[in-house]
């Protein structure tokens, strides 16, 4: 029997780390690094290393504190390495099995000769990804065709095969080649025995940002794992850039050029609070969206509470801007986090349960206003809505600091289908009866972009829209098909 996390709902992407730091423990600070990304992935954590002379791995299945124990940890820093890559993931559908975790690594040792003589440069190379690649099947078939031999199902590993394949002389030319090759969202922090490199897709879908750390960098998915370092945030990793990072220091270089759009849901529930992508701190931008929520979507209560923790931020700038009181009505179990039982309707209700218990002494004979990030299936807001009730609250009114959440994401969240998604089911007034509240508001497009940087920056609002940046592989399709009748129409 498969073993699938009931919290299927959203996958929540990936983290990515990078240390290269000499006469630091850099196996210690990946590892405690890879805890502060914690909350970008949870079915696998791995950690690779390299002290100049080939690269260790360690891997395994589950929270970091459950992949590692202190014999792994002490086994690699053995070794002495001055660099570290890590990761953490949510594996896709079905089995998290542990060939598709990451860092994938490559030993290097059987390259193919080029055919002019000049033998594959043979060095070993470790690669961790957040993001997701579209339109590569026509690339897997190439690349099968020319004898690439898989070991996993991952998309990334197109980016490690493509790089031996061009891998003859220089790192950063053969990388260059790789990524012209391929689409979609990519962060990705790679390896080899004596580099380290970052890379950011060229819409910058996903964060990714460059830290110091004494004499020494990280690169990470979020400036929180920067921070808990004791390191310092120097910048993000712009789109379309390659940083390259060796004993004679970084190296910037830009290898597409930028057309940012990067994802939104990352502020409205992804980053931790205390990050900051792209120049925004995330705890800000939530406090900011709740309040242009409560501008957009009043409604006379007592008092307002949120869905702990990523519905809070938000609350509180509701709370402020309406200038009611913020209360904590919902008690959030911690403890109930990845609970590997059967999927479906019913234990998910339970898991809701489980998690959220409302404070009757709060919430008795109030009118209540609940504060959520988002609403993915609506089976959270169904429940506490009721339980509210139950609870004594005698008006609960909902509202949610992004729009309704429409249409799958192909950039690195696993998204349910379409279909459960309650947003395409319903229009709001059908989604406010389905959840049983008394009022229901969302924020709106507009006012999501207004508050996130003044409507100056670029986003990915497929989500919210359906309509994605980078055309998808049927848009594609169709589009060469359109060219094509065109074509014949003109012939005819
Ligand atoms: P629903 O119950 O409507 O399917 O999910 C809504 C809740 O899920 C909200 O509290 C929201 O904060 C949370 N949420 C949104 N996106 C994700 C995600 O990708 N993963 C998880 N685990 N929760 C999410
Ligand atoms: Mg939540």
């Amino acid at each position: 029997m498969p073993h699938v996390a009931v919290d299927d709902k959203l996958r929540e992407e990936c983290g990515v780390l990078g240390i290269f730091a000499r006469g630091l423990d850099v196996v210690r600070l990946g590892y405690f690094g890879l805890f502060a990304l914690q909350h970008r992935g949870q079915e696998s954590a791995g950690l690779a290393v390299s002290a100049g002379e080939g690269i260790a791995l360690h891997k395994g299945r589950g929270l970091v504190s459950e992949a590692f124990n202190e014999s792994h940890i002490a086994a690699l820093a053995a070794l002495n390495p001055h660099i570290a890559l890590g990761h953490v993931r949510y594996s896709t559908a079905g089995p998290s099995d542990l060939d598709n975790s990451q860092p994938l690594y490559d030993r290097g040792d059987n390259s193919p000769d080029h055919g002019d003589g000049s033998p594959g440069r043979s060095i070993p190379l470790a690669l961790a990804h957040n993001g997701n690649l579209i339109g590569m099947e026509r690339l897997k078939a190439e690349l099968a065709a020319q004898g690439a031999v898989f070991g996993t199902t991952s998309d990334s590993e197109m980016i490690l095969l493509l790089l031996r394949q061009y891998l003859t002389n220089d790192l950063k030319e053969a990388l260059i080649m790789a990524l012209n090759k391929v689409r979609g969202a990519y962060s990705l922090v790679l390896c080899t025995n004596n580099e380290l490199v970052g890379v950011r897709d060229p819409q910058g879908f996903r964060p990714l940002c460059l830290g110091r750390l004494g004499d020494g960098y990280i690169l990470a998915s979020e400036s929180a794992a920067i921070e808990a370092l004791g390191g310092e945030l120097w910048r993000d990793v712009e789109p379309g850039e390659m940083v390259v990072i060796d004993d004679t220091g970084v190296h910037f270089s830009r290898f597409a050029e930028a057309k940012p759009s990067s994802c939104i849901f990352e502020y409205v529930y992804f980053a931790r609070n205390d990050s900051i992508i792209d120049g925004q701190n995330v705890y800000e931008a939530r406090v900011a969206l709740g309040r242009r929520l409560a501008e957009e979507q009043p409604v006379i209560a007592d008092l307002v509470i949120s869905v702990p923790d990523s519905g809070t931020p938000a609350a509180i700038g509701y709370a402020a801007c309406s200038k009611l009181p913020y209360v904590e009505g919902l008690v959030k179990n911690r403890y109930v986090g990845r609970t590997f039982i059967q999927p479906g309707q019913a234990l998910r209700e339970l898991k809701v349960r489980l998690k959220f218990t409302p404070n009757p002494s709060v919430v008795r004979g109030k009118r209540i206003i609940i504060i959520d990030d988002s609403i993915v299936r609506g089976t959270t807001m169904k429940l506490l809505v009721s339980t509210l009730r139950q609870a004594g609250a005698s008006e609960v009114h909902v509202r949610v600091s992004c729009p309704p959440y429409i249409a799958p994401c192909h950039f690195g969240i696993d998204t349910p289908s379409t279909g459960e998604l309650v947003a395409t089911r319903y229009d709001t007034e059908g989604i406010r009866r389905m959840i049983g509240a008394d009022s229901l508001g969302y924020l709106s497009k507009e006012g999501m972009l207004k508050v996130l940087a003044g409507g100056q920056r670029q986003f990915c609002l497929g989500c919210f829209t359906g309509e994605y940046p980078v055309p998808l592989p049927h848009e594609e399709r169709a589009e060469a098909r359109r060219a094509e009748e065109d074509w014949g129409d003109v012939r005819g």
